[in-house]
Formats: structure tokens, C-alpha cells, sequence
């Protein structure tokens, strides 16, 4: 590969430029919310990274983008160590059949299958375009709402998270005494236009995408403002959650553990899948991409996750990355619209 060829100085120079850039881009776009390019060019630059990186292991350091997941938390927020780390997905941009495939064979590969094994059991979901949020309960109550942030430390933004009225502030009584549930908040198309037209009207800055207009709203100081603006929420996992031993619920597969969080009243988006092997995954992908336009909120691709819990946990992790799941994601839909200014009212 030309990264392999090229000698290690200038390896390290190339390495360096794209740090830099990775870095300036990721700012604007978790920490001020203002994205200053599309999410292809940057997905361009750190896939050029991550090849550079593999082909010198040596240059590889713990501060590069690479190895890391979101931005830094803002200062005005109180911090909140998440008790399990929030990690990001590894991003698929290959077709449809490629793409699923070498996830399917990924997974067949480190779970020690045979070529004649039975297909491995999948869920497949909607890759929502928002923000990632950490719902914690205690004893059936909306104790804390934290944004991914670092992955390690998020923002505490439970006021503003409040305003969401598709979140349950309780839980029904056979809900676990500790529970966090992991989700999606963003804003969907129409209340996105209805807010920019708002904003032109007031002479105000208008948002880049609802993903923008969503983190801006949930990291707002003033929850009345917040509260403005309209935001969703749809649930697709767990963080930290009472274990079976201690009287907790004990899940066997990711799909059981949806159904369950749409019982305690939790939006979970009606396109969830089971799917057997890498053929199902790819109709589902084909299906989804072309519902997609008419979804009334953004997705840019679909997950695609190992469906039993079991396996999931053999599988386990590398880096920032869980083993038993991948995004699979479509093309661009929105253009980049000039930023005009920043999200952060303090
Ligand atoms: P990611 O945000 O693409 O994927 C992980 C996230 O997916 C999770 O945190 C969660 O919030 C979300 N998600 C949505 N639906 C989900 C589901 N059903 N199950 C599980 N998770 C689901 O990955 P990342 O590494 O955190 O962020 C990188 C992405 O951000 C890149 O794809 C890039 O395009 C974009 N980005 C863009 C810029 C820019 O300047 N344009 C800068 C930095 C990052």
C-alpha cells in the first residue's frame, strides 16, 4: 500500500498534519457544535490516519484521534465519570454487500466459527443523527442525564434533558433499583425547519443540521431556552444496570433488552431488526437506505450488532470500539451550509 511505502519520517510529518487537522475539526464539531466540514472529509482524513498508523504501529500514540471517542467536556457543565465507558463504532462506508460481509466475516472470524456454522444472529437499527445520552435511574427515578463527552467524563445536563417529554422522569416498579439507558437525543426535521425559520425571523444564527441544533440545545446554560427547542429521544442500550445476582434483570440477547426498555416506556424506533447473517444485514441496509428520505428525523446509516449477550462479551472491545457492532453508513445527504457563528450561550 502506498502508506507502507512511504519511509517513516515522512510518515510521522503526514501523521502529524492529519492529528492537527482531525483535532481543529473535531473541536468545532463537539465542543462548539459547529461542524467547519462534512462528515465524509473527515471520515476521509481519519481513515487515512488509521491506515498511515497501521502500516507504522511505531508512530501510533495514545493522544491521536484515532484513539479516542467525542470531544472534551465543556467547562460550565459539572463533570460525570461514567460508570461504564461510552465508546463510539467502528464506521463501515463500503457498498452494501462489502460492508456487511466483512463485518459477518469479522465476527466469524474472532467467535473461532467454522465456514459451515449456522449464520450468526444480528439486530440491525437505525444509525440516528444526534447525540449520544446516558439516562441514569435510581429506584425508578431520572437521577442524572450525561452527555458521552470523552467517553470516560460527560457534561451533567439533567435539567435540560428534562424538557424531553418522550423521557420517563420514573420507571415502572419492576424496573431495577440502578439502571442507565442509553440513547439518541436529537431533533427531527420539521422542528428543525420550524426552529430556523424562528431564528431568521429573530435575526438570529441559524443551525447547520438538527444534529448541530441538537447538541446546541441540550448544552444550553438556560433549560427555558432548552426547552424551546424541541427534542426526541429513542433508546438503543444499556449502561450501567443492577446485576442478575442482585435482583436485576438478566438479558440474554440485545433484542429482549429493547423489547424491555420499550416496556418501561422508552421510545425505541420501530425499524429494529433481528437479522440471520450477513445476507439479512444487507437487505436491511437496502431497505432502510431507501426509506430513508422519508424518515421524518436524520440517520446516516444503520448499526448492525451481534444479537446475543453472551457473545457480545466474547467478542468484547479494541480501543474505543466495541467488536460486536458496526455502523454502516450511507452517503451524505445534507450539503455543508457556512457556519455563522457558534452554539455556546453562556
Ligand atoms: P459516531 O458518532 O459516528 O458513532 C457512535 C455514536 O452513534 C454513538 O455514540 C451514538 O450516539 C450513535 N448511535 C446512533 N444510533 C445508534 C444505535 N442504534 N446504536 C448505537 N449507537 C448509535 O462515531 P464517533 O467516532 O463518535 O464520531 C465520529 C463521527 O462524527 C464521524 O462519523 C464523523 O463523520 C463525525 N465527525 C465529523 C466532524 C466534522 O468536522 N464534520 C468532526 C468530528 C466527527
Amino acid at each position: 500500500s502506498p502508506e507502507a511505502q512511504m519511509n517513516p519520517a515522512q510518515a510521522a510529518i503526514e501523521i502529524e498534519a492529519f492529528r492537527t487537522q482531525l483535532d481543529a475539526w473535531s473541536h468545532a464539531y463537539y465542543v462548539l457544535d459547529a461542524p467547519s466540514v462534512p462528515d465524509a472529509e473527515y471520515d476521509r482524513v481519519f481513515r487515512a490516519l488509521q491506515a498511515l498508523e497501521a502500516a507504522h504501529p511505531e508512530l501510533l500514540t495514545p493522544d491521536s484521534p484515532t484513539q479516542r471517542v467525542g470531544g472534551q467536556p465543556l467547562p460550565f457543565f459539572t463533570p460525570v465519570r461514567h460508570a461504564v465507558p461510552m465508546l463510539s463504532i467502528r464506521t463501515e462506508t463500503d457498498t452494501e454487500a462489502t460492508g456487511a460481509q466483512a463485518f459477518d466475516t469479522r465476527v466469524r472470524k474472532e467467535l473461532g466459527l467454522a465456514p459451515d456454522a449456522p449464520a450468526v444472529g444480528y439486530v440491525a437499527e437505525l444509525k440516528f443523527d444526534g447525540l449520544a445520552m446516558n439516562l441514569r435511574y435510581e429506584r425508578g427515578l431520572l437521577v442524572q442525564a450525561a452527555t458521552r463527552g470523552d467517553g470516560s467524563v460527560g457534561e451533567d445536563v439533567t435539567q435540560n434533558i428534562k424538557t424531553i417529554r418522550q423521557i420517563p422522569l420514573r420507571l415502572p416498579k419492576d424496573a431495577p433499583a440502578v439502571l442507565e439507558v442509553r440513547g439518541e437525543v436529537y431533533m427531527k426535521r420539521a422542528a428543525f425547519d420550524a426552529l430556523n425559520e424562528k431564528q431568521r425571523e429573530k435575526g438570529e444564527k441559524t443551525f447547520v443540521n438538527p444534529r448541530n441544533a441538537a447538541a446546541g440545545a441540550v448544552r444550553q446554560l438556560d433549560p427555558a431556552i432548552a426547552a424551546q427547542r424541541p427534542l426526541s429521544f429513542f433508546a438503543y442500550g444499556l449502561g450501567e444496570i443492577t446485576p442478575a445476582e442482585q435482583g436485576g434483570p438478566d438479558f440474554q440477547s440485545h433484542f429482549q433488552l429493547l423489547l424491555t426498555l420499550k416496556s418501561w416506556g422508552f421510545p425505541v424506533a420501530a425499524q429494529v431488526e433481528t437479522a440471520q447473517g450477513a445476507s439479512e444485514l444487507i437487505a436491511y441496509h437496502q431497505k432502510i437506505g431507501a426509506e430513508r428520505d422519508q424518515l421524518p428525523y436524520d440517520i446516516d446509516g444503520v448499526v448492525y450488532k451481534v444479537d446475543s449477550l453472551a457473545l457480545q462479551r466474547q467478542l468484547g472491545f479494541v480501543s474505543r470500539e466495541p467488536r460486536w457492532a458496526v455502523a454502516h453508513k450511507y452517503p451524505a445527504q445534507e450539503q455543508m451550509t457556512p457556519v455563522q457563528g457558534i452554539d455556546i450561550q453562556v
